[in-house]
């Protein structure tokens, strides 16, 4: 049999699964034929089957190198649930599972082997490793070996020597961020040769992006929850204390929910992750510290409740949503005192000039995208190089932006700029359009020119967030990159010249001229949760009472997706049962029957 209809028959039998998804088959092959492998991948595009496959067809034991426990111990769940032999070695495993652990490995049963770098660098452990069958190391996370990534593992640094050591057996990375720059480091300090690298879209399309200014946020996310209800989401926030007020008054509101912040002790942390990862429907009010453990595929939707600090930092968050590929919405929250927080923890963080440069440009990229007055996912997408069409699902291209004509606010703005010579800030040209009594425009005798104090019937932060438009909509650039001035672009002179109007932002909602916006409700929500409703609800309860029983979670015993397509299809045998997505023979052996019951009785 060749092996690409081996891989296909494995990858229906074991996972349940009919196609690879974009760039799992070639991968897949490539780590198959042994050769070295980079792949980068965004999140939720099923990175880990591109090692768990190949693991499961090759001999020997497949050891992954994976940053965090809590990820390791889910992996290892979900593997076994497939009935695949799966174990971690880690400080928490106890003295009996470690000595079955290594039985496993020695009589060559154990298919994969979940370790952390640090356990890896350990003593002992590599020279013990390398007396059993190791076929390859496959290392997650890669981008953690980059000392400017923001997740930095100074011990992933050691794991090529532990490969080494295993006898140059074959080594795979995977990441989901990583620029030109840290696949070249990537390949260089893991990899003793040339790795084959596999790049593949951020295209998330499946998750539907949503911008607002804050104006009363308990009552826009109350709003944007309230349409999703029993569904499993995350809600980002800046502070702690920011997480545990909203986590309390939103179950006030009725919703399950939890807070997560590095603060609380570490014993009630990670019951309050787990619980997230078992129970349906829990909402998690959360820092940044909740995320690189959550690989939950039936997460559908992440607010951000204040901005986050970069565009990359927001696309990472978002991925968590929609995993599964169903619809999943993304709403990110974002005010002006937000942007003045991050500016100000830029300028706090001990970096040298030019980092501090970089960053606050990283900054200002996503500010832009907040404002834009365009497609979400386009500009979004563009910030990664890649180019698309308008999407037709995020709040510009459904019309839920309010907007109106701004051409002679866009106009007073642009002569700022060019009778200042293209080259001052956001701040400056603010202060000369209000007319504020300031140092710097007296030094520049800007406080001489005609356009002083043109605009003092808007706010200054009106001003800002008009120059902001104008920048994401391409009618200014950057003059120089050291200090953020903005010049014209030809667009920008078409408007001020009168040649071209503008479109501006009619936010917030209460702002004159301004129609107000029908409110839709979550579309994204309802094509989920009803599938059949009857059918579907009751297999979900279903779920949950088997996921319980075993204490797994609930994704575990089957994805919302295999549980919407078996509402839709209502197999009535075990082999119709089989053609359902994610319906592999380990599942058909653990629950085929009830299901098929439940789907009977749920059906009359
Ligand atoms: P990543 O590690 O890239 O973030 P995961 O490996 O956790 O993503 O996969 C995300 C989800 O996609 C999981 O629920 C997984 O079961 C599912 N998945 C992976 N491959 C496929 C496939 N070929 N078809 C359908 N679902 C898949
Ligand atoms: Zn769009």
């Amino acid at each position: 049999m060749s092996d690409v209809l081996a891989t296909r028959q494995a990858l229906k039998k074991v996972f349940g699964f009919d196609d690879f998804r974009p760039g799992q088959g070639e991968i897949v092959e490539a780590v198959l034929s042994g050769a070295p492998v980079l792949a980068v991948m965004p999140t939720g595009s099923g990175k880990s089957l591109c090692y768990q496959l190949p693991a499961l067809m090759s001999d020997g034991l497949t050891l992954v190198v994976s940053p965090l426990i809590a990820l390791m111990r889910d992996q290892v769940g979900q593997m076994r649930s497939l009935g695949l032999p799966a174990a971690t070695l880690n400080s928490q495993s106890s003295e009996e599972e470690s000595g079955e652990t290594w039985r496993q490995i020695r009589d060559g049963s154990l298919k994969l082997l979940f370790v952390s770098p640090e356990r890896l660098a350990m003593n002992g452990l590599t020279e013990a490793l390398s007396r059993g069958k190791i076929s390859r190391v496959a290392v997650d996370e890669a981008h953690c070996i980059c000392e400017w990534g923001h997740d930095f593992r100074p011990e992933y640094r050691l794991i090529r020597q532990s490969v080494e050591k295993l006898g140059a057996v074959q080594a795979i990375a995977f990441t989901a961020t990583a620029d030109a720059a840290m696949r070249a480091e990537i390949a260089e300090r893991l990899f003793d040769r040339a790795p084959r690298i596999f790049l593949h879209s951020f295209d998330r399309p499946n998750i539907s992006l949503a911008f607002a200014a804050k104006d009363q946020p308990r009552k826009q996310l109350l709003r944007f929850l309230n349409v999703r209800r029993g569904q499993s989401g995350i809600v980002y926030c800046a502070s702690r204390a920011g997480t545990e007020k909203l986590a309390d008054f939103f179950a006030e509101q009725g919703f399950d929910t939890l807070a997560y912040h590095a603060g609380i002790e570490q014993g009630r942390r990670n019951a309050n992750q787990d619980r997230f990862l078992r129970d349906d429907g829990v909402v998690a009010f959360a820092t940044i510290a909740f995320g690189m453990g959550v690989n939950k595929p039936d997460v559908r939707f992440v607010a951000h409740a204040d901005m986050p600090s970069s565009i990359e930092s927001y696309y990472q968050e978002i991925g968590r949503a929609g995993r599964d590929g169903l619809p999943a919405a993304a709403l990110c929250l974002y005010g002006l005192d937000d942007m003045a927080l991050r500016r100000r923890q830029i300028d706090e963080k001990d970096l040298s000039d030019d980092r501090r440069r970089v960053e606050h440009a990283r900054f200002s990229a996503l500010a832009s995208l907040c404002e834009a007055v365009a497609c979400r996912r386009q500009l979004l997408l563009a910030h990664f190089n890649e180019k698309s069409e308008p999407c037709g699902a995020c709040d510009f291209c459904r019309g839920e932006i309010l907007t109106r004509d701004g051409t002679v606010e866009a106009q007073k703005a642009l002569a700022a700029v060019y009778r200042t010579g293209q080259r001052f800030g956001l701040n400056h040209l603010s202060d000369l359009l209000i007319g504020a009594d300031s140092e710097a425009l007296r030094r520049n005798r800007h406080d001489e020119l005609k356009t002083f104090g043109v605009g003092a019937d808007r706010s200054k932060a009106e001003w800002t967030s008009t120059f902001r438009q104008l920048f994401a909509a391409g009618a200014l650039r950057t003059a120089s990159a050291e200090h953020g001035g903005f010049a014209l672009t030809e667009k920008g002179d078409a408007i001020l010249r009168g040649r071209e109007t503008f479109v501006l932002r009619a936010d917030p909602p209460r702002e004159k001229g301004a129609t107000k916006p029908v409110l839709r409700k979550g579309r994204d929500f309802e094509d989920v949760a009803t599938g059949d409703g009857k059918v579907f609800e009751a297999l979900r309860k279903l779920r949950r009472e088997l996921a319980n029983d075993q204490g797994i979670a609930a994704f575990m015993v089957f994805a919302d997706r295999t549980l919407l397509d078996m509402a839709e299809r209502r197999p009535a045998s075990l082999d119709e049962l089989r053609g359902i997505h994610g319906v592999g023979e380990r599942k058909i052996a653990l629950y085929g029957d009830v299901f098929l019951e439940a789907i009977a009785q749920a059906s009359v």
